[in-house]
């Protein structure tokens, strides 16, 4: 695991390596390139035994040509001042490719979430919702889920807001749980559009899903439903990890049994039918059909890139691969179907979940699901069109095309005022 680069540079790297490619004028791709605005705070909370803890947490705006800012708030130790606006930048190149009408942004809090009780996370989460109050709202910045935060806490959030703004908004958050607002398919849906992109991908590529073995870092959320759902397409899921290790069946593993072992026990390391235990750079240098990294950042440098055996990675995870490790998978002929195309389908949900709570009337399920197929295949082959007629280097590349293409569109449209 590489923690040299920086993701903020990362972003802006591949921006630029798009533009490249683009008639863009050098000033609109500098505000393209950095966010509208930064929050940064400084959270008091008090401890269950009294003393008061500071946490610092940050939002950031990124762009809001085509719409609300829109983007999950993280919880980790990590979290950085960059990370944010990286991540919320991924988030405006995102919503541009799937073509909803959203800008981007993010937020975070510095943050172990284990080390705190459940009365303290909700502090935490009320103070947050308190100095995001005056900025967010349903036609201005629509937090949601992202690492280590669910449905609870956009509970908080929806609460606090609507208490302290004396009305009912559900719309001012997305994830809530179902019967604060949320969605049908909320919760699967970023393992689902991960799925729908590699089964678009491997159908591209003429490459069969059926028999096909997956690895899969990281078992969140998204890498466990991805996990799940791929296995309903006949592939083969033969290792899985999480920060704990990874484990490994050449036979294949059963996806929701070992969701089932990490739900009581916390990791998925120490599962009984597994053949073997590997490490984490074991795991992501299998070779295998399919390789998902579905955790962090970063999971990928340059030199695991050399590594790599598998023959198309998709990505679950934001900025999972780094510049360097794109390129040397370029060279290589892997195939990279990039983030903000595979895990579009939580802020996809997140839009269909907007529209419901603004209209007060709620889809079933499988409604939610083929919007969902329809959004993310479309996106797939706008990538593809863009891919095969500009000769473009890789996938990243064409879906930033397609993305800075519509976002550049809306910027200029809007003019420059004052
Ligand atoms: N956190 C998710 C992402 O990175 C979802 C964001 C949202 O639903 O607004 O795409």
């Amino acid at each position: 695991m590489s923690e040299e680069a920086n993701p903020f540079e990362s972003l802006q790297e591949q921006i630029d390596d798009a533009a490249a490619y683009l008639d863009v004028a050098p000033d609109v791709l500098t505000r393209l390139k950095h966010p509208e605005r930064v929050l940064e705070t400084n959270l008091s909370v008090e401890r269950d035994d009294g003393t008061v803890e500071v946490f610092k947490a940050f939002r950031s705006q990124f762009n809001g040509d085509r719409g609300p800012y829109k983007g999950g708030i993280r919880y980790h130790p990590g979290v950085t001042r960059d990370e944010v606006k990286a991540l919320s930048g991924w988030m405006v190149y995102k919503c541009a490719v799937v073509d909803i009408p959203y800008g981007g942004g993010k937020g975070g809090i510095v943050v172990d979430p284990d080390d705190y009780s459940e009365a303290e996370l909700e502090r935490l989460t009320r103070s947050f919702a308190k100095e995001l109050r005056p900025f967010i709202g349903e036609d201005k910045d629509i937090p949601a889920p992202d690492v280590n935060t669910g449905g609870r806490e956009m509970n908080w959030i929806k609460d606090t807001y609507e208490t302290l703004e004396n009305t009912t908004a559900p719309g001012v958050i997305t994830g809530k749980a179902l019967d604060s607002g949320g969605s049908e398919g909320r919760v699967e849906a970023t393992g689902r559009s991960t799925m729908f992109t590699a089964r678009e991908a491997f159908d591209y590529l003429g490459k069969e899903m059926d028999g096909a073995s997956v690895a899969v870092q990281g078992y969140g959320n998204a890498g466990s439903v991805f996990a799940r759902l791929v296995e309903d397409l006949g592939a083969n899921v033969v290792a899985v990890s999480d920060s704990s290790g990874a484990i490994y069946d050449p036979e294949g593993l059963d996806a929701v049994a070992v969701k089932d072992y990490k739900n009581e026990t916390g990791s998925v390391t120490g599962y009984a039918d597994a053949d073997e235990e590997l490490t984490n750079d074991e795991l992501l240098t299998l070779d295998v059909d399919l390789l998902v990294p579905a955790a962090l950042e970063n999971a990928i440098d340059g030199d695991l890139a050399e590594d790599v055996q598998a023959d198309v990675i998709v990505e679950a995870a934001n900025g999972p691969l780094t510049p360097d490790a794109d390129d040397v998978l370029t060279d290589r002929d892997v195939y990279v179907f990039p983030d903000i195309l595979a895990n579009a389908g939580g802020v996809t949900v997140s839009y269909f979940e907007w529209v419901q709570n603004r209209q007060r009337f709620y889809w079933s399920e499988e409604r939610v699901n083929d919007e969902l197929e329809t959004v993310i295949t479309s996106a797939f082959d706008d990538l593809v069109d863009a891919y095969e007629t500009n000769d473009l280097p890789n996938f990243r590349t064409a879906a930033y095309v397609v993305a800075i293409e519509r976002v550049v569109r809306a910027y200029t449209q809007g003019g420059n005022w004052p």
